[in-house]
């Protein structure tokens, strides 16, 4: 996708600080972090969420990156979450699949927060 920002990322014409990459996918700190960690993980194909059929392997190498940044960043031990905003209720700003991976810091339980 021309104009998609992490297609961009992806294509190294935008600059990113880029945490790991491999054949399918790459990993970049979040502009904008809200945690000590905030690194993002995109499949390096454009799919727009998780409704957009991606295939098993694509699902199994965000989740493998995750596991990889955690150890990166080194919050394996002392946990993170892994978060996918899908969609308009789950306030997906960016329309390339990406996965957040955040720690660094212990969180509250909730996960959910509605705006009324
Ligand atoms: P989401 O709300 O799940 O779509 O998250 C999109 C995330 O992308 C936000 O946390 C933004 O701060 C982040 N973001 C947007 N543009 C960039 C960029 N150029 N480099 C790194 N992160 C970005």
């Amino acid at each position: 996708m021309e104009r998609c920002i992490f297609c961009m990322i992806a294509r190294g014409e935008l600059e990113a600080r880029k945490v790991l990459e491999n054949d399918d996918v790459i990993a970049f700190d979040d502009i904008a972090p809200q945690a000590p960690v905030h690194t993002l993980i995109i499949p390096k194909v454009h799919y727009q969420s998780m409704e957009s059929n991606l295939p098993l392997g694509s699902l199994a190498a965000l989740f493998t990156a995750a596991r990889e940044v955690a150890r990166i960043k080194d919050i394996a031990d002392s946990g993170y979450r892994v978060i996918v905003n899908n969609g308009r209720d789950a306030n997906q700003t960016v329309q390339h699949l990406h996965v957040h991976v955040m720690g660094g810091k212990h969180m509250s339980h909730g996960m959910v927060n509605f705006e009324d």
